[in-house]
């Protein structure tokens, strides 16, 4: 049976196993046809993406890989429920094993460095995913050392508990764990992250989960003057962008490179590059849509454009003019733009 649907892009993977991992989290276990493989390859903290119909409509979704490429382990997601969402609820609700998901290959670039730095990753409830597969992994293939500050709403809602005692057991003191839960401790806040942050030494960064949270977590890093090349961040969710008021509307038109072919766009106010791309009725490249994946990556090589979100390029790549087009606003008359 062919394994590929859309195109090439999206393959059928068959779900072998699913684990209730809290009352409102299931981990998905998921078999890669041989023929995929290679496509499948992942490296720790990268993400699938699903494409999933629910009452008849499409959707599609990011899920981190739990599971750790290191460990010979079958590839894994781990899907918290999402008070009123689609798609995590369906997954919860009704996937079972035996069933079919279509998935995009992996993707992302919260990935480890290649620094010997101990590791000091932040986790707030379903952050934990891509930060379980980052720390089982360095465990297992560096000597780095790993301090993890895992927030939760309570104590049930913790994802990994028990996963996470057996690492303390078999890697002894190169792995703490710094659990904090609200309903014992109150929501995190500045001063916590600073007494924690006080007793950990220079390190590489790794933050996932809520906005607030990740946000807070930032602004202390920031304070401390971490410099930001040593901070990786993965955000689930960003706001719809948005421009100022009256920043886009200079523009005029957009002119787009993609697939070898040009394209000019005309430029609709308050819309992201991405937006005008889809507008003008092309296939321009794009995934998690919240400035964190890299995959919508271009080049500005006439104009600007200015990113209200970016959790994927450096400042380096940023001033060669590479813009994540899901995030970019472009504010002179004309702007143009190329896909890789
Ligand atoms: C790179 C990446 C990796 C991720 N990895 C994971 C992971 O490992 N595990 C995980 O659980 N999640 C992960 N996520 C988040 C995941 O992709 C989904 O965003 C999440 O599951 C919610 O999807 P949903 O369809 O259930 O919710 P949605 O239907 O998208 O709704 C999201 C929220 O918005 C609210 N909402 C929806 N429509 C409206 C409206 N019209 N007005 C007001 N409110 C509205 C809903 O009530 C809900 O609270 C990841 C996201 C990214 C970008």
């Amino acid at each position: 049976m062919a394994t590929t649907v859309s195109g090439d892009e999206c393959v059928r993977l068959r779900i072998s196993d699913v684990k209730s991992e809290t009352a409102d989290c299931v981990s998905l276990v998921l078999d890669v046809p041989s023929d995929h493989r290679d496509r499948f390859r992942y490296v720790a903290g990268q993400y699938l993406t699903l494409r999933v119909t629910v009452g008849g409509v499409e959707h599609r979704r990011c899920y981190s890989m739990s599971s750790s490429p290191a460990l010979a382990e079958p590839l894994r997601i781990t899907v918290k429920r999402d008070p009123g969402g689609v798609v995590s609820n369906w997954i919860n609700d009704t996937l079972v094993a035996g069933a079919e998901i279509h998935a995009e290959a992996p993707q992302g670039r919260f990935v480890l460095d290649s620094s010997d730095r101990d590791i000091v990753a932040f986790a707030g409830g379903s952050g934990i995913t891509p930060v379980f597969s980052l720390i089982r992994t360095a465990l297992a293939t560096t000597q780095r050392g790993v301090q993890l500050f895992y927030a939760n709403r309570s104590a049930d809602s913790v994802i990994f508990d028990e996963p996470l005692r057996d690492l303390l057991e078999e890697y002894g003191n190169r792995i703490a764990v710094h659990h904090h839960v609200d309903t014992v401790r109150g929501v995190v806040t500045a001063g916590v992250l600073a007494d924690f942050l006080a007793r950990v030494g220079d390190a590489e960064y790794f933050v996932c989960g809520p906005t607030l949270f990740m946000d807070a977590v930032e602004a202390r890093l920031c304070e401390m003057a971490v410099p930001t090349d040593r901070v990786h961040l993965e955000r689930f969710v960003t706001a719809t962008p948005q421009a100022a008021p009256g920043e886009t509307d200079v523009t005029k038109e957009v002119i787009i490179e993609l697939d070898r072919r040009s394209t000019t766009a005309r430029y609709r106010s308050g819309n992201t590059l991405l937006q005008t791309a889809r507008l003008a009725g092309l296939k321009a490249p794009s995934s998690c849509e919240t400035g964190s994946c890299g995959t919508c990556i271009a080049q500005v090589t006439e104009g600007a454009a200015r990113m209200l979100n970016n959790n994927a390029l450096t400042d380096d790549e940023v001033d060669d003019g590479w813009v994540l087009t899901c995030q970019a606003m472009p504010t002179t008359t004309t702007v143009r733009v190329i896909y890789e």
